[in-house]
């Protein structure tokens, strides 16, 4: 049986990464129908629209989507589609394993960071809702809700028990923000409380950065508000070798849509340097979803095989291979 997946290949390292992980997923053998859907800056600057109804329409038809990174104008210019999708599809939840995979060059490539960051994905900071009340004076409104927290808190118990993980840790800035991080905190205090077996923590925000760089191998499960989830989540891609090495899922109740946590990268677009095992591992994570087990380890374990190798590696974790060549390197592994 063939699966239908919405492929959106993005803009800046977007199709270079995109194209490599869907010629690693063709390779395991598992049969996918492509649907591929444009969205990028050139096409938004173009039509004027940030989210064209077709790309939503391939989503909700297909379910699934697998989706290179899109630009987003700092400081004006038009809304961010990738939050808009999330938004308009109700993928509520972030979810972002970061392992050490051996053989990697890092500076902690000695510990061992075996964590999963779980990121509310719809509101806080990322309302998008900001005024210029007078000249020179900016609000932006940071929402907090009771519905979207229980259901992020949820999905994270949910799937620590599932996984037979030990701890959750919640990151806050409750201490500042009593009433918005406070109902936050709330919200997983009420959902730990469910999960007896599961240790439950908090962590104020600057202090959890503080110890993810010094003692990064006490996280488990980390249970964040967007924005923190966000910054955090670079912060521990910086870890275990940078943001070419971290995966992403965006998980609804109707639809997933999976993608690296990194941007875009316009620094070296185009050049076949990018490194697209975040892009491999986003792709591992729909496989798995699709319930493809076998495929998604046999692509998991070839990863790691050209890491153990050493020699096979995009620049940006020490090594000289192009984005081709690692991606081949994938496929040979696989065989
Ligand atoms: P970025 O993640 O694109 O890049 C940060 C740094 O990491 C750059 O030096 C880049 O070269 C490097 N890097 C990122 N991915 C890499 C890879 N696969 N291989 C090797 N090096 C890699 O972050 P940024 O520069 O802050 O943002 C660039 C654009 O991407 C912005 O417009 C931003 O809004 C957008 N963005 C999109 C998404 C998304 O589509 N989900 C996520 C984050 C940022």
């Amino acid at each position: 049986m063939s699966h239908k997946v919405t492929l959106i290949p993005g803009d800046g390292i977007g199709p270079e990464v995109s194209e490599a992980a869907r010629r690693a997923v063709d390779a395991t053998g598992v049969k996918i129908d492509w649907e591929i859907a444009e969205l990028n800056s050139d096409l938004i600057l173009k039509t004027g629209q940030s989210l064209p109804q077709s790309v939503v329409d391939s989503i909700e038809r297909t379910g699934i989507g697998l989706k290179g990174p899109v630009t987003t104008p700092i400081g004006g210019g038009y809304t961010s589609v990738n939050v808009g999708l999330r938004k308009r599809l109700d993928l509520y939840a972030n979810v972002r394993p970061v392992h050490s995979l051996p053989g990697v060059a890092s500076r902690f490539a000695d510990v061992n960071i075996d964590m999963v960051i779980f990121r509310e994905n719809t509101e806080d900071l990322y309302s998008g809702l900001e005024q210029e009340v007078v000249k020179d004076v900016v609000t932006g409104l940071k929402v907090i809700t009771r519905v979207a927290s229980i259901r992020i808190a949820e999905y994270a118990f949910k799937f620590t028990a599932l996984t037979n993980r030990k701890k959750v840790t919640a990151i806050h800035k409750a201490n500042i923000m009593k009433l918005a991080d406070g109902l936050f905190l709330r919200c997983c205090r009420e959902v730990a409380a469910r999960y007896p077996e599961i240790e439950y923590s908090e962590m104020i925000v600057d202090n959890a950065s503080m110890q993810l760089v010094m003692r990064p191998e006490q996280f488990d499960v980390l249970l964040l508000p967007n924005l923190y989830g966000d910054i955090v989540s670079d912060l521990a891609a910086g870890l275990v070798g940078g943001l070419g090495m971290v995966p992403g899922a965006n998980m609804g109740e109707k639809c997933a849509v999976f993608e690296a946590v990194h941007g875009s990268a316009p620094d070296i677009a185009g050049r076949s340097v990018a490194n697209p095992t975040a892009m491999i591992l986003s792709a591992v994570l729909m496989l798995q979803h699709m319930k493809e087990l076998e495929a998604a380890k046999r692509l998991q374990t070839a990863v790691e095989r050209v890491y153990a190798g050493k020699t096979n590696v995009t620049a940006d974790v020490g090594g000289t291979a192009t984005t081709t060549q690692f991606t081949d390197s994938v496929i040979a592994a696989m065989k």
